[in-house]
């Protein structure tokens, strides 16, 4: 009989991992199957984890492929046929043959539980050769795609505007695609056979109820919602290969009522959803510390933090677009005051994938200098969110019938679950200006900036140097100094989307 003790250990277990799930901390595998597209559509092809490999079971290929199985328990031998041709494979030989052609796999075949398991590669490697057709494995995305079918990867983005929101579609390789309205819905529809698309989650708007796979497999639909009146498509060449259509969502021209605020709105300002963690580097919004009334910190000379801010907001901007290719937005274009909450909000409704807050810094003592860079506090937002998260955890009905779970995280505590990343951003920035500008005695620190508490994504704030100091007075208002600057803080983000791509 099992101890009571081992069970009891083992709910606590899992009561620790559902803990940690609901804060959002751990990430589980991606579903275990690959999705088998071909002109017929897509279907599912499960994958087991063998020896931390990915196999496949031998009967979900044949019923995937039309193949029929024997086995010669005698021999520890299987042979897959499929009109006459066949393939013939051997327990613990990583070599099989396909009608009298030898094959490597990266690993032999398995037999458990009176199931045959072959590695993923078999597919591509013997499978294409039994059916005489192409098939391209995509590890990544977990597609087989079978034959010549045109899969074009589509990966589209919410961009929500306080009067409009805009659905972008990165497409590659360039592909044609025609948009057309129908009832309470757009539908995009391109020139391909299958998508492999990715769709992110809505951000909190009332333009975009869905934005969902269609009824066809290279369609896409968005379910238009209240606020909802027109559209208008453009499309461009994203770079060499890829092109970009976004669908804009307008309101109706004649609409009285006030715009929406700035952020989430106020009951959807508590929680937000998560989104899938960051793989890449695609959207950087930049905050330009104070602005407006807000003049931030002042030299001796006059010189004004949030002049400075602006300043180094806009030359990394340019530096990012050209050097990045990812797409910048800055939470003030001008001199304008922007509160620190609406600042992080900004960042979340653009999904960005990493936020920079720039500051300049002063002191009492006028012969402090040098650079610094923060990241939030670990301690006390860490605890609350885990705790708090797992209260939050909700299940939302979802459109269209059903429900769907939705990690739902308190928006104060949005950063908690990025510190880890947020540090190892505050490390590169770390690094890449102390290869060019003069740097604090304490470069990295820690500090409950209210600025990084709603971000959604890794954040660092950045004190470029001290205004107090009248040396750096005057390097802080030169070009050549802000233009040091941005180059460090790009040369960190290049560093930190190889850090999230790994
Ligand atoms: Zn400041």
């Amino acid at each position: 009989m099992e101890p009571l003790t081992t069970r009891h250990h083992r709910s606590l277990a899992m009561l620790v991992l559902v803990t940690l799930i609901g804060a959002g901390l751990l990430t589980f595998a991606q579903p275990a199957s690959l999705t088998v597209l071909s002109r017929e559509g897509r279907k599912p092809l499960p994958i087991a984890a063998i020896n931390s490999l990915d196999y496949v079971a031998v009967d979900d290929i044949n019923t995937a492929f039309g193949t029929t199985s024997r086995e010669d328990r005698l021999a520890g031998g299987l042979t897959l046929t499929l009109r006459g041709r066949s393939i013939v494979l051997t327990v613990d030989q990583n070599v099989v043959s396909v009608s009298g052609r030898l094959v490597n796999l990266p690993a032999p075949p398995v037999r458990r539980d009176n199931r045959w398991f072959v590695p993923v590669e078999f597919l591509p490697r013997a499978m294409s050769l039994l059916l005489d057709t192409r098939l391209d494995l995509r590890r990544a995305a977990r597609l087989l795609i079978v034959g010549d079918v045109r899969v074009p990867r589509v990966v589209a983005r919410v961009d929500a505007g306080t009067t409009n929101v805009a659905v972008t579609f990165e497409i590659t390789p360039n592909t044609e695609a025609r948009v057309t309205a129908q009832a309470g819905r757009l539908v995009v529809q391109f020139e391909a056979d299958v998508l492999d698309l990715a769709l992110p989650s809505l951000p909190p708007q009332t333009f975009l109820t869905g934005l969902t796979a269609g009824d066809t497999p290279n369609t896409v639909v968005l379910t238009t919602g209240p606020r909802y009146a027109s559209y208008r498509v453009t499309t461009s060449q994203a770079d060499a290969g890829s092109g970009r259509l976004t669908v804009d969502l307008l309101p109706a021209a004649t609409t009285d009522a006030p715009a929406a605020p700035a952020g989430p709105p106020p009951d959807a300002r508590l929680v937000i959803p998560s989104q899938a963690p960051s793989t890449g580097l695609r959207t950087v919004v930049i905050d330009p510390g104070h602005g407006g009334e807000e003049l931030g910190t002042q030299g001796a000379k006059g010189t004004l933090e949030k002049d400075v801010t602006l300043s180094v907001a806009r030359r990394l901007r340019t530096l990012i677009e050209s050097r990045l290719g990812a797409k910048v937005f800055l939470t003030r274009e001008d001199d304008r005051t922007v509160s620190l909450d609406d600042r992080s909000a900004f960042a979340n409704n653009h999904q960005a994938d990493v936020f920079l807050s720039i500051h300049a810094n002063s002191a009492v003592r006028p012969a402090l200098k040098g650079a610094e860079v923060y990241f939030l506090t670990v301690e006390r937002a860490d605890a609350e969110a885990r705790k708090r998260a797992g209260d939050q955890a909700t299940t939302l009905p979802a459109l269209g019938g059903g429900s769907r779970e939705i990690d739902l995280i308190l928006w104060e505590t949005a950063q908690a679950r990025y510190l880890e990343q947020s540090a190892a951003l505050a490390g590169f920035v770390e690094q890449a200006l102390a290869a060019s500008v003069e740097m604090s005695p304490r470069a990295v620190q820690q500090a409950p900036f209210r600025v990084l508490v709603g971000a959604n994504m890794p954040a660092a704030l950045v004190e470029i140097g001290y205004l107090s100091n009248a040396e750096q007075e005057t390097q802080l208002a030169s070009g050549t100094y802000q233009d040091q600057v941005a180059q460090a803080l790009l040369d960190a983000l290049i560093k930190f989307r190889g850090f999230l791509e790994h």
